[in-house]
């Protein structure tokens, strides 16, 4: 039998599997003398943790651990980082039950769908992206009587700051180009969930990987999160969150002229043409309440056209009643509770001010009696707005709430769907292949999935238009942003 990678440091149970409540800086726990409450979802009775409280001294340790271990890891190159990257990623295959037990009682993700896809889409990422690092050809030319080409140097410590919702995969997806791309890294996963990626240090640190070049710290955005963010040796920011969050740290990027990129919320459209397959579109859009509807790329705009409203609103209504809320370590469940109080207080104050301004709750509405006072379950929701300029329709609520508008016709349906500043994804549904294609062209969105959701490429562009984000990550895109490209340019001739 193997040695368990889950130890040093102060543990706590959770699910059966000793979890570090500790930062892990310079390859080795570190405490601090504050702490935070983490509470399961499951049971807000349940107090899981009290974690590290990281401060502004915290995240100085961290990044000097980041800036000493750069060196080395940058100059190892890419073969040998995606060695270490590779035993990564199968310790993270060989832990996903562990893995998906923690995250399952930390932030009510379904288990299954946990065990199953999202955490062995942690694993592929590190797999992609260090293999794509290795595979790298500069672009290489002659002009002007000199030979030029593209280097791709690795750029420096990296702060990456995460929310809550799935908080492992997203936290992988980030750190795996920055570190395939030879940076060191400082990960601080968010308040409401900190405990899957506690689990990814140690796999790091049973991986082999040089200590520094992974740190994570625990603790709230605005003290340990701040501090980082704003620290001058920083030579990147990745950041996925809130709008809101984007602001304050695109001002300390700004201050020290460091390039970020910002993966942010969506109020993605759902567009259904009358010449779609009805059934599948319905499905899919009621299958959005999974999770609580707690996923930034969800469709949450349904747009129907108006002659297949009735025909659309009944199959919906079908699937929508098949939703089983409950315990998410049950299979038969399929809407877990909200991640925390503040976040369903958040998201039933949505809809008792549509209800209040006059928009039509066509379903659901209000807060699940499961759990008793205590219970963080919402029943899934779709509210038809008096107006495209509802606050339902114009602001991300991120929970299990859909509006619903109809359209008269293409030029109808685009006017509408581009109508809010958000611009993540747009999902079509239509059987017309030049339909597709123009609305592929016409829709405001960094992703468009047309007749299905949620299929990705980890080699494509990721990211969003307007206030849904900055940049792009994905395959190239994210090495690329993760390096300082340089153009070396030797004249013709030169011999020696
Ligand atoms: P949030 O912005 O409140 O927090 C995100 C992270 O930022 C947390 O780790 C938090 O501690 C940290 N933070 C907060 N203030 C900070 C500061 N001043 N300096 C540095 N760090 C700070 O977001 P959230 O509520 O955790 O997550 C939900 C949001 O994330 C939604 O808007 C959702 O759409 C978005 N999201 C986007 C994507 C995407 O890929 N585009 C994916 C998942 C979630």
């Amino acid at each position: 039998m193997t040695a368990s990678p889950f130890t040093g440091g102060t543990r706590v149970d959770v699910g059966g599997v000793p979890v570090s409540t500790d930062h892990y800086i310079g390859g080795e726990r570190i405490g601090s003398t504050f702490t935070f409450a983490d509470h399961s979802p499951l049971d807000w009775s349940v107090r899981l943790a009290d974690v590290s409280r990281g401060d502004a001294a915290i995240a100085d340790l961290a990044i000097t651990a980041a800036v000493a271990a750069f060196p080395a890891w940058a100059s190892l190159g890419a073969a040998g980082r995606a060695e270490v990257l590779h035993r990564l990623a199968d310790l993270i295959d060989h832990h996903v039950p562990s893995l998906a037990a923690v995250e399952c009682l930390d932030m009510a993700m379904l288990e299954e769908s946990l065990r199953l896809r999202v955490l062995a889409r942690g694993a592929r990422n590190f797999r992609a992206y260090a293999d794509l690092a290795v595979q790298y050809e500069e672009r290489s030319w002659s002009s002007n009587g000199t030979a030029n080409r593209v280097l791709r140097m690795p750029a420096g410590p990296t702060v990456v700051i995460t929310p809550w919702n799935a908080p492992f995969m997203l936290s992988t997806w980030k750190c795996a180009p920055a570190l395939a791309a030879g940076n060191t890294v400082v990960l601080k996963p968010a308040e409401w969930s900190p405990l899957s990626c506690s689990l990814l240090a140690d796999l790091a640190h049973e991986a082999g990987m040089p200590a520094g070049v992974l740190n994570v710290v625990q603790g709230i955005g605005e003290e340990v999160g701040a501090a980082l963010v704003a620290d001058p040796r920083v030579k990147r920011i990745s950041f996925t969150g809130s709008p809101e969050t984007a602001r304050h740290i695109g001002r300390a990027a700004a201050d020290n002229i460091v390039p970020f990129t910002a993966e942010l919320g969506g109020k993605g459209p759902f567009v259904v043409f009358a010449d779609a397959d009805l059934e599948a579109a319905a499905r899919k859009a009621a299958g959005q309440y999974d999770d609580s509807g707690q996923v930034c790329l969800a469709g949450t705009r349904l747009l129907v056209q108006e002659s297949v409203r009735d025909e659309f609103l009944s199959l919906f209504h079908g699937f929508a009643d098949q939703h089983v809320l409950g315990d998410s370590r049950e299979e038969a469940t399929t809407i877990s509770p909200m991640i925390h109080p503040e976040h369903l207080r958040r998201v039933s104050g949505f809809v008792e001010r549509a209800r209040d301004a006059g928009d039509n709750i066509l379903r659901g509405g209000e807060r699940s009696p499961l759990g008793g006072s205590d219970g963080l379950w919402y029943e899934p929701t779709l509210i038809q707005p008096r107006s495209n300029d509802s606050e339902v329709v114009q602001r991300e609520i991120f929970g299990p709430v859909l509006t619903f508008q109809t359209f008269s016709d293409e030029a109808d349906a685009i006017g509408l769907a581009n109508s809010t500043p958000y611009g993540l994804s747009a999902i079509v549904y239509t059987s017309s292949q030049s339909r597709a294609e123009r609305m592929g062209r016409a829709l405001r969105a960094g992703t468009i999935w047309t007749n299905c959701f949620l299929i990705r490429d980890l080699t494509a562009p990721f990211g969003g238009c307007g206030i849904s984000g900055i940049g792009r990550e994905g395959g190239d895109y994210a090495l690329d942003f993760y390096s300082d490209l340089k153009m070396f340019q030797v004249l013709d001739g030169t011999t020696e």
